[in-house]
């Protein structure tokens, strides 16, 4: 910053910007905290066995059958399902074991929740960012995209607050 071009004219401060990767539901279902059925802490969905490679390829997002493993530190259970991944938009659970979601909570709009912390993550910089940009694929994935698909309380600039400290209660939930 520098120059008398910008002399006298009040700060411009950078736009807090912000780009949905390219992340859609299916993405984040290499990790999904949910409730434990036994002991009712938290405990993680992951792939059995854990993918070597990158489990964000798209191939791994639309196969008919998954394999998916439930362990609970808290407690040593550990469940296993195989079978068709069932999403059903805005339902609370976990698309194999249809557990609750741990990372869910109430607010006086309606549900806010996510897969796992790196997806709240996602929320909560979608939420604070003062311009949204649309990439050239928004359209295309804006039916699976999860920011796309968010319902529109939370894109409402006058609810911000409030889901930002929903958000954060919900990290401060989990323990690492
Ligand atoms: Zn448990």
């Amino acid at each position: 910053m520098s120059g008398a071009d910008t002399e006298g004219m009040p700060p411009l401060s950078p736009p807090a910007r912000f780009r949905d990767p390219e992340s859609t539901k299916y993405g984040f279902t290499d990790l999904v905290l949910v409730r434990c059925p036994r002991c009712e802490r938290v405990a993680r969905v992951v792939p059995d066995p854990e993918p070597a490679g990158d489990a964000r390829h798209p191939a791994a997002w639309t196969s008919p059958a998954a394999r998916r493993r439930l362990v609970c530190r808290a407690c040593g259970l550990t469940r296993r399902y195989e079978g068709p991944a069932v999403f059903r938009w805005g339902e609370t659970t976990d698309p194999y074991f249809r557990q609750p979601l741990w990372l869910r909570t109430e607010t006086r709009h309606g549900t806010l929740w996510a897969y796992n912390l790196e997806q709240l993550d996602l929320l909560r910089r979608f939420v604070g960012a003062a311009l949204r940009e649309r990439p050239p694929w928004y359209e295309h994935y804006r039916k699976m995209s999860y920011i796309g698909r968010l319902p529109a309380w939370i894109k409402r600039g006058k609810n911000r607050e409030e889901i930002l400290r929903a958000v954060d209660r919900l990290r401060a939930s989990v323990v690492e």
